[in-house]
């Protein structure tokens, strides 16, 4: 079978690597020039930070299994912990990240698959039993890509399920990190600090004498400044991180600002992941917004696809 992925984020990825393990013909059509969509990693001058998924869980015993596999040595885990309204946010949780970045997990994944990079997919058509994209003819599509995204190639109507934006933003310090926390979490929804996260929790990240943090703004802040600026909003984003942490302004570095306009799966019932004969969705349309959540939802489509066997 020919068979389409639209996105190589974990869950197009997953997906392919499944149907092609299977023996069918697979394409993976990725819009942009990286790998690993929301598991994002950036260099950030001579540090490297995740801007994406900031760590995973690996709760399942079989998902567990194929990251180490893969991942190897690479595989590492955080040890500080995170502080959510001076609670330690869930006591004994294990977090793992990616010791050369948490986007690692997609050019692994990647590995061996037919990945077209900067090939947008456009408007999927239905030519008879078959569906077109991008003039190629496919017996199944699986687009991965956040609903609004998806309902747009597809044609259908994005207002079911709603995505949520976030604004993220990172900061550079020249002072060395304390070592007491990994990250502070606000679970109320009311501060406009979501999450901010030090990168120096994960070895070899970040340069010696220095510390980086990654914001994440809540989701009605970053609702209210989509649209500004980056310096607008990562000024007052690092005010904040500064009252909060006990920072110094005069030793503040490097800032970046990184918009996210379909971050986390928000209002609405998940998606079913069969659309129609031979159309198919995976990713947070069809689970929670979490990396676990979405490679299983690769998993659970590939095995759907493979049990039509005749699509
Ligand atoms: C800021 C932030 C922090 C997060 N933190 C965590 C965390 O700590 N832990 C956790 O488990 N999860 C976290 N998540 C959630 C997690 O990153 C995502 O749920 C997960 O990575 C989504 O994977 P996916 O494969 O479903 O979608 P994506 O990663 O979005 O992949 C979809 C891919 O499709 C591509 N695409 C879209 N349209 C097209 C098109 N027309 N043609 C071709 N390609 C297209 C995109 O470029 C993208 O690469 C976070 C997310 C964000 C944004």
């Amino acid at each position: 079978m020919q068979i389409a992925v639209i996105g190589a984020g974990i869950s197009g990825l997953v997906c392919a690597r499944k149907l092609a393990e299977a023996g069918h013909r697979v394409v993976v059509l990725e819009k942009s020039r990286s790998l690993g969509g929301r598991c994002a990693t950036r260099k950030f001058g001579e540090h490297l930070v995740d801007t994406g998924a900031q760590y995973f869980t690996l709760r399942d015993e079989g998902i567990r299994s194929e990251v180490e596999q893969l991942a190897g040595g690479q595989l590492k885990k955080i040890e500080k912990p995170i502080l959510s309204e001076k609670q330690i946010y869930r006591v004994g949780e294990e977090r793992f990240y990616l010791a050369n970045g948490n986007n690692r997990l997609g050019s692994l994944l990647a590995e061996g698959l037919d990945v077209r990079k900067e090939c947008e997919a456009g408007r999927v058509v239905q030519e008879g039993k078959r569906w077109k994209v991008l003039g190629e003819e496919y017996h199944a599509v699986v687009s991965s890509a956040p609903w609004p995204q998806s309902a747009a190639l597809f044609g259908m109507r994005e207002s079911e399920v709603a995505f949520e934006p976030n604004l993220t933003a990172c900061f550079e310090y020249l002072i060395p990190w304390d070592g007491s926390k990994y990250a502070t979490l606000d679970s109320t929804g009311q501060e406009p600090l979501a999450w901010v996260g030090c990168e120096n929790a994960k070895e070899g990240r970040i340069q010696s004498g220095k510390s980086v943090y990654v914001i994440q703004a809540s989701t009605a802040y970053s609702q209210q400044f989509l649209e500004k600026d980056p310096s607008e909003w990562s000024r007052d984003l690092s005010e904040r991180l500064e009252r909060s942490w006990g920072l110094s302004p005069d030793k503040r570095g490097m800032t970046f600002g990184h918009r996210w306009r379909y971050a986390r799966r928000g209002r609405g019932t998940e998606k079913t992941s069969a659309l129609a004969d031979g159309l198919y969705l995976c990713g947070d349309s069809v689970s929670d917004s979490r990396v676990e959540s979405v490679w299983k939802s690769g998993i659970e489509v590939a095995e759907k696809l493979l049990a039509k066997g005749g699509l």
